[in-house]
This record gives structure tokens, sequence and C-alpha cells, in this order.
């Protein structure tokens, strides 16, 4: 089973999984499925790993 963390937008506050292999601790922009809005995940005003 792929690992994946929480992480909430800093724009519109939705919550949203990623895959940790792929995207934690990565210089990766997180693309908010809700509001479109790419952001880093320290950006992110709370993470759930
Ligand atoms: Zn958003």
């Amino acid at each position: 089973m792929a690992r994946i963390f929480n992480v909430v937008c800093p724009h519109c506050k939705g919550k949203f999984q990623c895959d940790y292999q792929d995207l934690r601790h990565k210089k990766i922009k997180l693309l908010c499925p809700y509001c479109q809005t790419e952001f880093d995940q320290e950006e992110s005003p709370l993470i759930e790993e």
C-alpha cells in the first residue's frame, strides 16, 4: 500500500492526499485539486503524515 500524507492548501484550505514517496520533502510544487493553486509544501498550514 502506498504511503500518503495529507496536505492543506494555503489558498482554499482544502485538504487532499499526496503520495509520500513521490512528493514528501521534495522540491516539487503541489497542485491543489480544488482551486488549482500550485504551492510549495512548506507553504502549507498543515501537513499530516
Ligand atoms: Zn486550494
